[in-house]
């Protein structure tokens, strides 16, 4: 085992870090080259008694702090993951196998900006103005935390995901209990222990490994968490929503997606050329917003297929710690071989692989690698235009007009993100409008914002990631309506009372009963 395995524990309850509570063991894996990242044991269903009874606690005490005491806390947050961005980036991208340059370029620094963010936000809570609506009453709101979020992220991007779940529930005063993937827990505790660092109080931020069956479940249903937020598959968040259901829970929902990448014909044919590759590659295309299906209006097909084909034999397929690699490893040999089977039946059915289409070779062959891979001639209603790919592979199909293109845009049950391509304004417009998708880029793919919300429709499910839009869904809002006259008979009452009022002060009552 090399020294730098991490065996202290992938649990971190009440401000401490340490062992699962089940006899299953905990392996984390590098899975670009199979190297031992960290060892250890699992949750248990007590371990997540603990952790909510912890986040039980520490929420009063938390929800009662003033929006600046928590900001302020917050902004030393920030600081305290700056001051192990380096860290944080290796153990990133060692333990989901992506390229050093990505986990330092993107996954840390924008962790670091949404923490940022939510120290500002925690002060912003919005609501409507107070006034006198009915004309007898003052009414106003009052916006109150809602008490334990239990958590649940997927593994493509575990440091960013863990902060999209963490930030908006404790900045507007919630405590939480986040379980990470199994695959890749170390960069969430790393996270949760520079909150502590920064002074956030224990309780506040617990985070559990165990299985999704066994302590998602657990958590879901736990009678002390009061809200579920989840980020992963549809068929995981379609048993976590119905969970929740079922116990009248509030849930939030940031499932999968197929985001369509339409090129309309007076589209900048290099733009989207390389929009599509970097769109379709970044993160392996284990990506919820990656570009997946390339719809180009048929005059700029063929050079769309060849120049986007040219690109992808140009990206640096290599090991993660090299600055110079471009793409790193899948998730892991499992999830290579479900992208290189949905590959191979498209290829059956018809389909062609213009390039790619291989899992990696040579000094590759040892760790999750897949070649960047541009599939043509594929049936739009095939396994391979439907359903999520999440791996390094773009699906290019022709259309006609305008409706066509997003008539296919809107053809699959997801809908999570999508770009539009043209020089065209007004075309811009109509696509933005016309793609049912919770984002809509214009000759762009990919970025975010921590002040822009980010979450689906249709399948890809409800709910906001991000933005002052997130922080409301970690709210509940109170109406307070209070009378403005001492007055024991108040106008209303005149629809129990049927007597004539003794001392009625006219007026017309704008009170409408539920
Ligand atoms: P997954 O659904 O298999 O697992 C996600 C998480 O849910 C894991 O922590 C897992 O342990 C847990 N889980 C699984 N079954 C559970 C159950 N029955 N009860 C409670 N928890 C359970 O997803 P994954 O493979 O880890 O991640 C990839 C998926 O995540 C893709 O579908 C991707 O599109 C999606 N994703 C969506 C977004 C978004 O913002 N919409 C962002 C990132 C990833």
């Amino acid at each position: 085992m090399s020294p730098s395995v991490d065996d202290t524990g992938q649990q971190f309850i009440n401000g401490r870090r340490r062992q699962g509570s089940s006899s299953d063991p905990l392996t984390v894996t590098n899975p670009s080259n199979g190297d031992v990242v960290a060892t250890g044991t699992l949750a248990s269903t007590d371990d997540v008694n603990e952790a909510v009874a912890a986040a039980k606690a520490a929420f009063p005490g938390w929800a009662g702090a003033t929006p600046a005491e928590r900001s302020t806390a917050m902004h030393r947050f920030a600081a305290e993951l700056e001051a192990v961005s380096g860290e944080l980036a290796t153990a990133e991208s060692r333990q989901a196998g992506k390229p050093i340059r990505l986990t330092e370029g993107f996954d840390v620094p924008g962790t670091i900006d949404n923490v940022s963010f939510f120290a500002g936000a925690a002060r912003n809570l919005d609501g409507k103005a107070n006034a006198e609506y009915s004309g007898e009453h003052t009414s106003s709101i009052r916006r109150e935390s809602i008490g334990v979020i239990g958590s649940i992220a997927p593994w493509n991007y575990p440091l960013q995901m863990a902060a999209w779940k963490v930030l908006p529930a404790i900045a507007a005063g919630n405590t939480i209990v986040l379980k990470p993937a199994e695959l890749t827990p170390t960069t969430s505790v790393a996270f949760a222990e520079a909150a502590q660092r920064a002074g956030i109080p224990d309780g506040v931020i617990n985070v559990l490994t165990g299985r999704g069956s066994i302590v998602g479940e657990a958590l879901v249903t736990h009678r002390d968490v009061s809200m579920v937020s989840f980020t992963g598959s549809t068929g995981a968040g379609s048993r976590v929503g119905s969970l929740a259901a079922g116990l009248v829970k509030r849930v939030h929902l940031e499932l999968g997606g197929k985001a369509p990448f339409v090129v309309f014909d007076d589209a900048d044919l290099e733009a989207a050329a390389r929009g599509a590759v970097a769109g379709s590659l970044i993160n392996a295309g284990q990506d919820c917003t990656a570009a997946t299906r390339a719809y180009v209006q048929r005059p700029l097909y063929d050079a769309f297929v060849s120049r986007v084909a040219d690109l992808m034999s140009q990206v640096v397929i290599g090991r993660i710690d090299d600055p110079a690699t471009d793409l790193g490893s899948l998730i892991s040999t499992r999830h290579r071989d479900h992208v290189a089977g949905m590959v191979d039946r498209a290829r059956a059915a018809g389909a062609k692989v213009v390039t790619g289409g291989r899992r990696g070779t040579g000094d590759l062959e040892s760790g999750a690698y897949y070649e960047p891979t541009l599939v043509i001639d594929a049936a739009q209603d095939s396994e391979i235009v439907q359903e999520e790919i999440f791996g390094p592979v773009l699906v290019a199909l022709p259309f006609d007009d305008d409706t066509h293109g997003l008539d296919l845009a809107n053809d699959t049950p997801y809908g999570l993100a999508a770009s539009a391509w043209t020089s065209d304004v007004f075309r811009a417009q109509r696509a933005s409008a016309g793609i049912a998708a919770g984002c809509v880029w214009i000759n762009d793919h990919i970025p975010i914002i921590s002040e822009m919300p980010h979450g689906g429709y249709k399948a890809s499910g409800f709910g906001k990631d991000m933005s002052t839009y997130s922080l409301e869904e970690y709210t509940q809002v109170k109406h307070v309506m209070s009378a403005l006259s001492p007055q024991p008979r108040k106008d209303w009452h005149d629809v129990i009372f049927t007597s004539a009022p003794e001392e009625h002060d006219g007026g017309g009552s704008r009170i409408m009963t539920a």
